[in-house]
């Protein structure tokens, strides 16, 4: 039985009510999820009774620190079924992550005229460092599109994947469209022409079990605050044999061997990629949340959400003057739109008047508004505390907005 009653009391946050007393109802999950108190618990409990730094310290604090912390990444292996913990490097989020693995391939791995290929959904996090990589290498970016209904092109791949290609990187859910990809179909493409793929799960993690080891892709990443974890801690998982030719990109303390005057030799894995004092309570405390999230049920919460998506675009297509983005066959999370001769920003500032939290704009993915020919769009999201009486007030907002502007 899905408690959705006690799961929303699990998060202390969502009981506020806003400016003259309106419920909030927070659909922006995708921007940051909010923190059960299981999470909330874990953080004060580290600073009151845990802390110190990790695997430096001789005394007694800092071993169960490091305990908690080493801990905390068998949780995340055990979450992705990844083969092994040294698969798993802390970094402070998807961004970092994936700049890791862009600014860290071996530059042998390249040669001139060699291609990269990402995809027109993504997030600029996921974008702009294959970008700066390429300009730097000489390398050719090219671009798998989508159609106007949110899902890729997959017949471009014939011509997209070819001897050339070395590194793949995409989503496995769009931030804008919700839409989820064929991720495996298209990891084995890669695999099939001797590239490495990295799957930026973001926005996936939360809502689809996640099996790194039958997906079989080579990096895999997300951030542990859009998982009710903490800010400022997030995954790299990597396929120990792509992971071991990494090459940090942060030098200093925790990732060497030895170090004399004019040399170093680095550590082991996964260390030698975690430079500097790690953020371990953010571990910790997202090892809590990912441990809360399998309380729930992953696969519970992947239903819930996914009746909630259809209930919410059934209701908000009725809306006249509607625009959704996208009608994917599969999409979870996120659903855009727009309302006609509204800009999206004065839709989610009238909304929030009424309490409710939507974003607004480019969401970090101005190809995707390219594409629509749009600068912006609104976008409600969803979370395993979303209900269906929260759509209503959404729609109902909505409404209330278009018929006020209708009358002018
Ligand atoms: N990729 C996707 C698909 C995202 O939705 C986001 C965050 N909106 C990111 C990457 C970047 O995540 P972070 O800002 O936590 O590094």
């Amino acid at each position: 039985m899905y408690d959705l009653n006690q799961i929303q009391k699990d998060f202390p946050i969502l009981a506020q009510t806003m400016y003259d007393g309106q419920k909030l109802v927070y659909l922006d999950n995708a921007a940051t999820t909010q923190k059960p108190y299981e999470v909330l618990k874990a953080i004060q409990e580290h600073y009151a009774y845990d802390n110190a730094n990790v695997h430096r310290g001789a005394h007694y604090l800092s071993n169960r620190s490091t305990q908690r912390f080493e801990w905390a990444r068998e949780v995340v292996r055990d979450f992705l079924n990844a083969g092994c913990t040294e698969e798993i490097v802390f970094t402070h989020g998807t961004t970092e992550s994936i700049n890791m693995v862009a600014s860290g391939l071996p530059e042998t791995w390249f040669r001139a005229g060699d291609a990269i290929v990402v995809t027109e959904m993504e997030h600029h996090s996921n974008l702009v460092p294959w970008q700066m990589l390429c300009k730097r290498l000489g390398l050719e970016l090219r671009i798998l599109h989508f159609c106007d209904d949110g899902m890729l092109h997959l017949d471009e791949l014939d011509s997209l994947m070819d001897e050339h290609v070395r590194f793949v990187s995409f989503c496995h859910v769009s931030n804008v469209l919700g839409t989820v990809n064929p991720i495996e179909k298209i990891i084995k493409r890669a695999h099939d022409v001797g590239a490495y793929v990295l799957v930026d799960g973001t926005q996936a993690i939360q809502h689809i079990p996640i099996d790194v080891r039958t997906l079989d892709c080579d990096f895999y990443c997300f951030s542990g605050h859009k998982v009710y974890g903490p800010n400022g801690i997030g995954v790299l998982y990597g396929r120990k044999e792509v992971l071991s030719q990494l090459n940090p990109i942060y030098f200093g303390g925790e990732m060497v061997d030895e170090v004399s005057l004019q040399d170093t030799t680095f550590g082991k894995l996964p260390y030698r990629l975690e430079a500097g004092t790690p953020n371990y309570p953010g571990a910790i405390a997202m090892a809590i949340a990912l441990q809360y999230i399998t309380k729930i049920g992953i696969c519970e919460i992947g239903h819930h959400e996914a009746a909630l998506m259809d209930y919410a675009q059934d209701q908000l297509s009725q809306i006249c003057g509607i625009q959704i983005y996208g009608s994917p066959e599969k999409r979870i999370g996120s659903v855009s739109f727009n309302l006609k001769g509204i800009d999206c920003y004065d839709l989610a500032c009238m909304l929030d008047k009424m309490g409710i939290a939507v974003r607004a704009g480019s969401h970090c993915a101005q190809p995707v508004m390219a594409h629509y020919g749009v600068s912006g769009m609104a976008r409600a999201s969803f979370a395993m505390y979303s209900s269906e009486a929260e759509i209503d007030t959404l729609c109902c907002g909505i409404q209330r907005i278009s018929k006020i502007f209708s009358r002018r």
